[in-house]
């Protein structure tokens, strides 16, 4: 259950954490930013859901699912890092309105 936040992210509310989905162009796929996490990996958030900023890196582990992928996501802009493993590796995209996994 969660709700759009903006045009770029997806809000999700954990009872302890914050959980922010966007659309990932180089896995086409969703990934998930935990803010306020205590227990566990947190980002910061400048709280924009249509022009989003969140820090650290994002580092997304190769699985049967997805490549290795690798961003910062900038003032809506998705940076990709070189050893990311999809073909946007290296880029920089516009974050693209969000939309749920088709799976
Ligand atoms: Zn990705």
């Amino acid at each position: 259950m969660g709700e759009a936040v903006g045009s770029k992210l997806y809000g999700l509310t954990a009872p302890d954490r914050q959980i922010l989905l966007f659309y990932c162009p180089g896995c086409k796929r969703t990934h998930p930013y935990h803010v306020g996490n205590k227990t566990g990996p947190s980002w910061n958030w400048n709280g924009d859901g249509d022009k989003p900023t969140f820090t650290p890196s994002l580092l997304v582990y190769a699985s049967e699912t997805t490549p290795r992928c690798h961003l910062f996501l900038t003032d809506g802009v998705i940076r990709y890092c070189g050893d990311s493993e999809h073909d946007l590796a290296g880029q920089s995209v516009p974050c693209p309105d969000f939309q749920h996994d088709s799976d």
